[in-house]
């Protein structure tokens, strides 16, 4: 059975060039996959789609008909998409499955699903759920957070992204990989040992707070001051969330790490059928 992998994190993360790293890859595996596009306002997608909402709807159409600005533009062609979702999952539902008249025909393996720059526009939009739920609802479906890992190495962005992914594991109830990108920049392994050393991030805080002054006073170090305490419990929920986690660091300029991203998706694909499908049925 095929898994559907759906891209989503900040703009400028590097989701696109991810799709495009795990797309050749795949490609030199003799796999291709199958690739949607949500994105309607990428202006040259670096890789081919069988699937693109730029086909069936133009943003720059949608703003000026709309009189809308960009963002608006973007939710209301994913909007427009979205009622075509049937349409959609009936052309994956097809090509998945074995074809009577070209049994050689090689299966699909996997579904690479692009999704809008900016994430609230997929996450907190009414027409991303219900894109979402129907992918899910026809493959097993895992969710890749992409991370721009040197951005995120400070521990307050790196506390503010990890609530941020938490929240969106909350609101997709789908199972997740971390990917942190972009390491051909900054090696993730400082992310990797705060998310499994939880002393090694608190003396990371204490440094942190040091240099700021953030909460309490200059020197207080770690678990002073407003902001040091709800960090400290902030921090034990997170411990919590990364346990249910696979995390990968990639580059998706140079294409390391991608063995490993697949590995996880191997796993969270199985997770998805032994936890998440009896759910979805019951919701049903
Ligand atoms: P998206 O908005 O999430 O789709 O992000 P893009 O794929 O368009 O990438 C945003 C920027 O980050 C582009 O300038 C990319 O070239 C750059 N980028 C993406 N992945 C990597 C990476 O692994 N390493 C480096 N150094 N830059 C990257
Ligand atoms: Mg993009």
């Amino acid at each position: 059975q095929p898994v559907a992998i759906v891209c989503v994190g900040m703009a400028g993360s590097g989701k696109t060039t991810f799709m495009q790293q795990i797309n050749a890859y795949l490609h030199r595996k003799k796999e291709p996959p199958y690739v949607i596009n949500l994105d309607p306002a990428v202006l040259h997608a670096p890789f081919e789609s069988n699937i693109d909402i730029r086909d069936s709807v133009n943003y720059k159409e949608v703003m000026k008909q709309y009189n809308l600005g960009p963002n608006g533009g973007i939710l209301t062609s994913l909007n427009l998409f979205a009622t075509k979702v049937d349409q959609v999952v009936g052309l994956l539902e097809k090509r998945i499955a074995p074809d009577p008249a070209n049994p050689t025909r090689k299966p699909i393996k996997h579904i690479l699903v692009d999704t809008p720059g900016q994430i609230e526009v997929f996450v907190w939009s009414a027409s991303g759920t219900i894109l979402l739920e129907s992918f899910a609802s026809a493959v097993p479906t895992v969710v890749a957070y992409i991370i721009d890992t040197p951005r995120t190495s400070s521990t307050s962005t790196f506390m503010s992204n990890m609530l941020y992914a938490c929240s969106i594991l909350y609101k997709l109830k789908l199972p997740m990989i971390l990917v942190f990108n972009k390491t051909d920049v900054k090696d993730a392994s400082f992310a990797k040992e705060w998310m499994t050393d939880y002393d090694a991030f608190q003396a990371a805080l204490a440094e942190d707070e040091d240099r700021n002054a953030f909460g309490g006073q200059e020197g207080e170090g770690a678990g002073t001051g407003y902001m040091g305490s709800l960090l400290n419990s902030m921090s034990l929920m997170l411990e919590e969330f990364y346990a249910h986690l696979s995390v990968v660091g990639v580059s998706s300029l140079y294409g390391t790490g991608i063995d490993e991203f697949f590995e996880a998706v191997q796993e969270k694909a199985e997770e998805f059928k032994r936890d998440y499908q009896p759910e979805l049925e019951k919701r049903r």
